[in-house]
């Protein structure tokens, strides 16, 4: 059993816990909050270990004040785990990479870390051969995530492609009350923006640009994708739903017929279907808004960005402990263990 420390029990921590849990490979040895909050209720009810993000004694005390049995610091949570995924907020990285590397654990980081950071990321279909048996990697963010999962079929297909796409990102998460705008479209105006270039740090063959901005709505992202492909591709619009329909973790939906028009209905849907806190793991695909036109392709997709990049943390983890080679497999085991625990 692989011992799984989760530093960070937050929007993605407590969701990467939970499938983790779900494997019959790997175990949580511990979760950390900072200080005593609701969340540790979360993490008690699940029956994880709860661990203080910090070694002081005082704030170690202050579960145990609240009511609480915490099992020690950060330093005790490491000492009993052989992976840590780290889902403290972004930019945090450097600081905790430091104690990962004195406890001589692996560790896992996720996109809110530069990839310069880790030196290493990680997306199960574009690169986990890369990733087997590494000290330590970076699973990209839900936005890069989401690219990968169509591109890099199509680049597989096709040997070549050049992308242009707009991120339309939410403002905020569901639960977060101090971020915005909550009555504006933001620009990123960074140009281009860090999150198609991302991609490259998983599959450098991908030409790619972007522009971001965000909108006021918590609950998806949504991407506008213009790839150009080679001469000769041979490829139809129906020949790419077909190829992304033969490909994990990709839903393809016809608006028209379904209803499915928004990212409000696609939410509902993954309600609907039972998914936990209404996850959707899945990219979400409208097969009536493709259309190759020449060598132009055109897309809308769908990304529940709290959730798509979950399943790929358990995939990091048979990569870094070389348990699993063949990454397909490892994606068949992760999704039928969490469909299995939470249907
Ligand atoms: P979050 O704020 O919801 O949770 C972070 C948790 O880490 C909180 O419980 C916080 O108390 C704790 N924490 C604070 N300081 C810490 C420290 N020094 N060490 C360990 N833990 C600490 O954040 P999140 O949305 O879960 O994001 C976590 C990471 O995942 C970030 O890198 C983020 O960019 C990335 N990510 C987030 C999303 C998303 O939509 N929320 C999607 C993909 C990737």
């Amino acid at each position: 059993m692989i011992r799984v420390a989760i530093n960070g029990y937050g929007t993605i921590g407590k969701r990467v816990a939970d499938a983790i849990s779900a494997q019959d490979d790997m175990v949580i040895s511990g979760v950390t909050k900072t200080k005593p909050s609701f969340g540790c209720d979360l993490a008690v009810r699940k029956g994880y270990p709860l661990y203080c993000t910090y070694d002081d004694e005082q704030k170690i005390n202050a579960f145990h004040d609240a009511g609480y049995t915490c099992h020690g610091g950060l330093k005790t949570l490491l000492g009993v785990s052989d992976v840590v995924v780290d889902c403290s907020p972004g930019k945090h990285g450097a600081a905790n990479l430091e104690k990962y590397k004195n406890a001589g654990i692996k560790w896992i980081f996720q996109g809110g870390e530069k990839h310069e950071m880790t030196g290493l990321s990680y997306t199960s279909c574009a690169n986990h051969e890369q990733n087997l048996h590494a000290e330590g990697t970076r699973v990209v963010s839900c936005n890069t995530t989401g690219l990968s999962r169509t591109l890099i079929p199509l680049l597989e297909s096709c040997g070549e492609i050049s992308v242009e796409c707009t991120m339309i990102r939410r403002a905020a998460d569901p639960g977060d009350s101090d971020k915005g705008p909550i009555n504006a479209i933001k620009p990123v105006l960074k140009v281009p923006s860090h999150h198609g270039p991302d991609v490259m740090s998983v599959e450098p063959r991908i030409k790619i640009n972007s522009l971001a901005v965000a909108v006021p709505t918590t609950i998806m992202h949504m991407h506008a994708i213009t790839v150009t492909l080679p001469q000769g591709h041979g490829m139809t619009t129906e020949s790419i739903l077909a190829l992304w329909k033969s490909r994990p973790r990709i839903i393809i939906m016809n608006g028209g017929e379904t209803g499915i028009t928004t990212t409000a209905e696609v939410m509902e849907f993954a309600r609907d279907i039972g998914r936990t806190w209404g996850d959707l793991h899945e990219i979400f695909v409208w097969e009536d808004g493709v259309k190759l036109v020449d060598n132009t392709l055109y897309y809308f997709q769908a990304i529940h960005q709290e959730s798509d990049v979950v399943p790929e943390n358990v995939d990091a983890i048979r990569a870094l402990m070389g348990t699993e080679s063949d990454w397909m497999a490892s994606v068949r085991k992760t999704d039928e263990a969490i469909t299995r625990m939470f249907s």
